[in-house]
């Protein structure tokens, strides 16, 4: 008899467990396409330009306990940027809090924290569907949470009247949990127009967006460009809380970097918020490790260096134009003559995005050339770093048990995983178990 002996394992993590059941597979052509980790054609992960550069510009006095708080603020101030732009009044004026986090998922928590503290009888709406942890997460600090409807299954795109009706239904101030751009796991994010019909929504109902920026680059190819929801939101004047992370646009999953921030009406108030997150942080985990926050500090505060990793994430806007153009025009541009007589274009592919999305449309060209009797649209339709396929759990099954591909049950497939080598054998797997 021990203390422990009443502790039982916990539920595992839809994601984690899917590179559990991959890595305990012995078999050589197994493929992962659970997490979303960006991944080059190899299967290798990658370090940015734009990363190795900060690195080498990183002083050793960074890493001295009397600098870290201003390389904090630095980190804070560049990201508020970033979602907020430059030029916006809340920049100018200081009106916002804001503290380094653990990354996204450190980012959600401690907002999920803030909210309980001040907000006790609180909810959270979230997308359905959503990240598999956001649940948990606000679970986790007692805040009950709700779903609004988001995804339409049969047309593989966004439920824009049902969204809106449950925005209207829920009760007045509540809040709710946004993907501004690169919705996880569908892809599929609303337009402009109906961003800016949300955003009034949200305002005649006074509700409190929160956004999870994890993505931001990831739909567009522009960051500025990914910002527009947000922007949107703050020309109509909400107050906002913003989780940001860099792990997937910048490549940094180890380092756990990332920011939460909350709009305020003034620097008193923003003085009095930062204060608040800072309590909640030192209860947590002290303060955060300051490696990676030298890193993107440099890269966002560097001019050169924040020109090289803006044309690192943007190279895929230019060449994404051109692929949504071969694909509507029916180029078979993969091709070896096509990606030779290119030789821009190719180069493109190394790059992030880019290569994400000349993943796809391989991917669907391939089932469409088995002459699959289901309608893969959606596969290039949608934007980021998933593919919300439309598999069923059944399928899911058999594809694991079958062909040794490993994906979340709900389907969601994560395309950093699909490569030049292994496409068409994931197309036949897909086919022989839809057909
Ligand atoms: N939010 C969303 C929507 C995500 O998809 C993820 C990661 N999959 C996170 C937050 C957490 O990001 P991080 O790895 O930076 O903690």
């Amino acid at each position: 008899c021990s203390w422990w002996d009443h502790v039982t394992p916990a539920l595992k993590d839809p994601i984690s467990a899917v590179t559990q059941a991959f890595l305990a597979d012995p078999c050589p052509y197994k493929i992962n396409l659970g997490v979303g980790a960006y991944r080059d054609d190899e299967g290798k992960p990658v370090v940015l330009q734009c990363v190795r550069e900060a690195e080498a510009k990183i002083e050793a006095s960074n890493f001295l306990e009397s600098t870290s708080t201003a390389l904090s603020s630095k980190l804070v101030e560049e990201s508020a940027k970033l979602v907020y732009g430059e030029d916006s009044d809340v920049i100018k004026e200081k009106r916002f809090a804001g503290i380094p986090a653990l990354s996204g998922t450190g980012a959600c928590r401690l907002f999920a924290e803030f909210q309980k503290r001040f907000y006790p009888e609180s909810r959270i709406y979230l997308p359905d569907p959503t990240w598999s942890n956001h649940r948990n997460i606000w679970r986790e600090v007692h805040v009950p949470d709700r779903t609004f409807r988001y995804y339409h299954p049969d047309s593989k795109s966004l439920n824009f009247m049902a969204l809106m009706d449950d925005v209207k239904n829920a009760p007045d101030g509540s809040f709710f949990l946004l993907h501004p751009c690169a919705h996880n796991p569908t892809g599929v994010d609303p337009t402009d127009e109906q961003w800016r019909e949300i955003s009034s929504l949200f305002k005649v109902k006074n509700h409190f967006p929160f956004f999870d920026v994890a993505y931001q680059g990831f739909a567009s190819g522009d960051v500025e460009g990914d910002a527009k929801a947000i922007r949107i939101f703050l020309e109509d004047g909400h107050s906002i809380g913003c989780a940001q992370s860099f792990s997937k646009n910048m490549g940094l999953y180890g380092h756990r970097v990332g920011v939460l921030s909350v709009l305020c009406n003034d620097k008193i108030q923003a003085m009095a918020i930062n204060s608040q997150l800072q309590q909640i942080s030192r209860t947590m985990y002290g303060s955060p490790p300051i490696h990676g926050i030298s890193i993107v500090s440099k890269i966002l505060s560097d001019p050169d260096i924040k020109a090289i990793w803006l044309k690192e994430v943007k190279v895929y806007l230019v060449s994404s134009f051109f692929f949504r153009f071969c694909t509507l025009f029916d180029f078979h541009y993969y091709k070896d003559d096509w990606t030779d007589s290119l030789s821009i274009i190719s180069k493109c592919y190394k790059v992030m995005a880019t290569r994400i999305h000349r993943m796809r449309v391989i991917l669907r060209e391939a089932l469409e050339r088995l002459e699959s009797p289901l309608n893969w649209q959606h596969i290039t339709n949608q934007v980021g770093m998933f593919c919300f396929s439309g598999l069923n759990r059944a399928e899911v099954y058999l594809l694991e048990k079958e062909f040794h591909i490993y994906m979340t049950p709900d389907g969601r497939i994560s395309m950093a995983g699909v490569t030049t080598k292994n496409v068409d054998y994931l197309a036949n797997a897909i086919h022989e178990v839809t057909a």
